[in-house]
């Protein structure tokens, strides 16, 4: 660092002082390294912020002198977290519904644009997500950093279930029911790690209670549906159809006329199938993953059949989706319940909200 405070080193992207800025500045990351940057926006939607660059100057006996040097503002954050937080905002003003004067009309960019502008997050690690989510809840700045931490996060597909559950836990962004899943897959409480364990029970200790009911829920359906799953064809015929027999189907010459091996292999690869995503097993996916492996649609119909019917009768969606009760989503946070469907007597009970007192 300089005498005067101004690192030595610059981020590529932010290296030269932005041209027409209101409020000129360089933010220094814990790790010193500058960012030239405009403040307007960032005092503009973050009281601490504000309060830091106008109050302190003011109060601290220094006079707010419009020399046209920028300020120089250090923070506790290393350069990867500020960069972030900094593109984060960028994406969220994108994203900002743009009312343009002349036409006086709303304007959102579309989906497609708003996720190539997305901040790239490689494998950053969790002590770099840990201080993006500090800096964001210290500034106010969550309206702007949670969802687009949480969609980098996701688009940038390198972070284990854990992880992404923990992060869904803090921001009330995203899907824990989808995130629990992907984790009873992934190893269950061995695919845990500490950092996120720690997150989730400080942020939401209901999805730590519900994904240990969830492992166990799991573990009990897998071994039903593997138990039930041995069983002759939906038709109860233990070998080759004689359609395939006459044919010689592709099947029945893969296996060399062996129903048996045919079964047992089919069966066996449902069985790694099912546990790399039980999402995956609805009818149509299991009948087209058979299809694609087996080529017989006579066997796939009857195989797959009895696959599907085990499945159906060994599980339920609560043996693998975690379904935590109720969360009473934080300010600004989305609901993660669906809304109820209508109900037939729905005009009744309206009638009768509205009655009540
Ligand atoms: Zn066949």
């Amino acid at each position: 660092m300089q005498a005067d405070g101004i690192p030595v080193k610059f981020d590529p992207n932010y290296a030269t002082p932005v041209r027409g800025a209101e409020l000129p500045a360089i933010l220094v990351s814990s790790d010193d390294v500058g960012f030239y940057g405009d403040l307007k926006f960032l005092v503009d939607h973050s009281p601490p912020f504000h309060d830091m660059v106008f109050v302190v100057e003011g109060c601290g006996g220094k006079e707010v002198v419009d020399d046209g040097k920028p300020r120089v503002l250090t923070f506790l954050c290393s350069a990867l977290a500020l960069k972030f937080i900094l593109e984060a905002m960028s994406y969220a003003v994108v994203n900002t519904p743009i009312v343009t004067p002349q036409e006086n009309e709303t304007r959102r960019p579309t989906v497609t644009l708003a996720h190539k502008s997305l901040p790239c997050l490689k494998k950053t690690d969790k002590t770099t997500i840990e201080e993006i989510l500090d800096f964001s809840k210290m500034y106010e700045l969550d309206d702007f950093v949670h969802l687009t931490l949480y969609d980098s996060m996701k688009k940038s597909g390198h972070f284990p279930p854990a992880v992404m559950l923990a992060v869904t836990a803090w921001t009330h962004h995203g899907n824990s029911n989808y995130w629990g899943t992907q984790l009873i897959t992934a190893g269950g409480l061995q695919a845990m790690d500490e950092w996120s364990t720690k997150i989730i029970k400080y942020h939401a200790p209901d999805i730590l209670e519900g994904l240990t009911t969830l492992f166990q829920r799991w573990e009990e359906g897998y071994s039903k549906f593997k138990e039930s799953s041995v069983r002759v064809p939906i038709d109860g015929y233990d070998g080759f159809h004689k359609v395939c027999l006459v044919n010689r189907c592709k099947a029945f010459k893969d296996y060399k006329g062996n129903f048996q091996l045919l079964q047992t292999t089919t069966r066996e690869m449902m069985w790694a199938y099912a546990f790399r995503s039980p999402m995956l097993m609805h009818p149509s996916k299991v009948a087209k993953y058979c299809m694609d492996t087996i080529g017989c649609d006579v066997c796939v119909e009857r195989i797959a059949g009895a696959i599907s019917w085990a499945w159906k009768h060994s599980t339920k969606k609560q043996t693998w989706t975690m379904n935590p009760r109720k969360r009473t989503p934080k300010r600004g946070g989305k609901s993660i319940t669906k809304p109820k469907k209508k109900k037939a007597n729905n005009g009744a009970a309206a009638a009768a909200a509205t009655a009540a007192p």
